[in-house]
């Protein structure tokens, strides 16, 4: 046993922990959880706990249906929230088939194997997602509108609002869980609120965005109101998006910065703008995977819908901060299509491979585009050769489906199992008629 399995069970038994949960993420991002007694760690730390497969989206085909999950002792955490007596903690999992090698379903390898890709070339990846949501009166009932808690807009103080309560209640479960909080605030549409999680290597901040939409959804819960990560609930409002801000760095370097050159951005830099760009579109079933994703994405409402990159530039996938412009360690990009019902693991792998792709091929990045690319015609983008992010889960699906990236960043497996789920979600989607249409179409008084 290491130190920190070590560490664990002395925790738990000075802590009086009488159930151990296994969490893991499926393939579209839904956390999955299995509790254990403290007594079958030491085996879980050594073997894994066996469990059958088949039951959850996209980890398992029948015939393989036996998994082991192996928790990693560095995620060890006491869960806070209410009424968890006795005490409660959790751990993430890596999940093994039975012969202990890495299950190929299993989206936390996915990344990991896309890290070590990085390892190989001399990089780490760290992450900082910039996290919206709304917050809903009630539980949604079918044929309803939901209903937002206030009225309030971008940075605003809500007197007595429940926003604010709502926060301040997150935000320190969130930091009692090893999770730091760098921002907060209310967001432009009304109910919807922003939370900046501290840059952290990209794993932990994909284990952590599990946790922050798990806490967000239990505190909502107890104040009687609910959370929601879906990414465009209100047609005449803005949706809510994942911000994240991308960085690699070499040792203790951070491999974007270059003193003087253009937004001090180094040639790696560039080469990964031009990565993340030349295969934005095959990536965004992925970053934006529901049929919901891509109502945000239309070129309104501050959400980008051009592969283009800038520095101010609001409807481009890239942006380049600069509001530190002269402290080298802080050099990133904020990637701005990602929305945060993506399966975090997924998205940093496939953002990643597209961005190590831009290094190793020596992209050229395009110039940037500092207007507003969608106030332009057709022709003008045309002739800057600004390419539209995909319109539809339908439209990426189609990109998605002819990439070699993704499908060697996924692996055989999940690369197959996400294009057959997500292509009858969209057949399911296709044959619906709206209100919009009804409203249209149909003879009125
Ligand atoms: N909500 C906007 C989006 O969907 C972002 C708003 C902002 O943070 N500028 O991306
Ligand atoms: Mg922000
Ligand atoms: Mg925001
Ligand atoms: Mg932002």
């Amino acid at each position: 046993m290491d130190r920190q399995e070590e560490f664990v069970l002395r925790t738990i038994e000075e802590r009086d922990i009488r159930f151990v949960r296994l969490w893991f993420t499926d393939v579209l991002g839904t956390l999955k959880s299995v509790a254990v007694a403290p007594a079958e760690l030491e085996g879980a730390f050594s073997e894994g706990i066996g469990f059958d497969g088949s039951v959850i989206e996209g980890l398992s085909r029948v015939y393989e249906a036996d998994m082991l999950a192996k928790p990693d002792p560095s995620t060890f955490q006491v869960l806070p929230w209410r009424g968890e007596n006795p005490g409660t903690a959790r751990m993430f999992c890596d999940l093994l088939m039975p012969d202990g090698s890495p299950a190929p379903a299993d989206p936390r390898h996915v990344l990991q194997r896309a890290l070590t890709k990085a390892g190989e070339m001399g990089f780490t990846f760290y992450t900082h997602p910039e996290i919206e949501f709304f917050l809903l009166r009630h539980p949604h009932v079918p044929g309803a509108q939901p209903v937002p808690v206030d009225d309030a807009g971008y940075f605003d103080h809500v007197p007595h609002g429940t926003g604010h309560d709502f926060r301040r209640a997150a935000i320190t479960m969130l930091e009692s869980m090893g999770i730091s909080v760098e921002f907060s605030h209310h967001e432009g549409a009304p109910g919807q609120n922003e939370i900046d999680l501290r840059y952290a290597d990209a794993l932990s901040t994909a284990d952590n965005i599990m946790t922050f939409r798990t806490v967000v959804k239990e505190v909502a819960l107890e104040q009687g109101i609910v959370a929601t990560f879906m990414p465009k609930p209100f047609s005449g409002h803005p949706g809510s998006g994942m911000h994240t801000h991308l960085s690699l760095f070499e040792g203790d370097t951070n491999a974007f910065y270059e003193a003087g050159a253009p937004y001090s951005l180094s040639t790696v830099g560039r080469q990964f703008i031009a990565g993340l760009l030349r295969h934005g579109a095959e990536i965004t079933a992925v970053t934006n995977q529901w049929v919901n994703s891509y109502k945000r994405l239309w070129g309104g409402g501050e959400a980008p819908a051009h592969l283009t990159w800038g520095h101010n530039n609001r409807s481009a996938m890239v942006r380049i901060p600069m509001y530190k412009p002269n402290k080298g360690q802080s050099s990133r990009v904020e990637v701005r299509s990602l929305d945060p019902a993506a399966n975090p693991y997924l998205a940093f792998a496939v953002l990643l491979r597209a961005g190590l792709k831009g290094i190793e091929e020596e992209y050229e990045l395009p110039p940037e585009t500092e207007d507003d690319v969608w106030g332009l015609t057709d022709a003008e983008r045309l002739a800057m050769g600004v390419d539209p992010l995909p319109s539809s889960l339908g439209r990426a699906l189609e990109v998605m489906e002819r990439s070699d990236l993704v499908a060697e960043t996924l692996g055989e497996h999940v690369f197959d199992f996400f294009l057959r789920n997500k292509r009858k979600e969209w057949l399911d989607y296709r044959h619906q008629v709206t209100q919009f249409e009804l409203d249209r179409y149909l003879p009125s008084l």
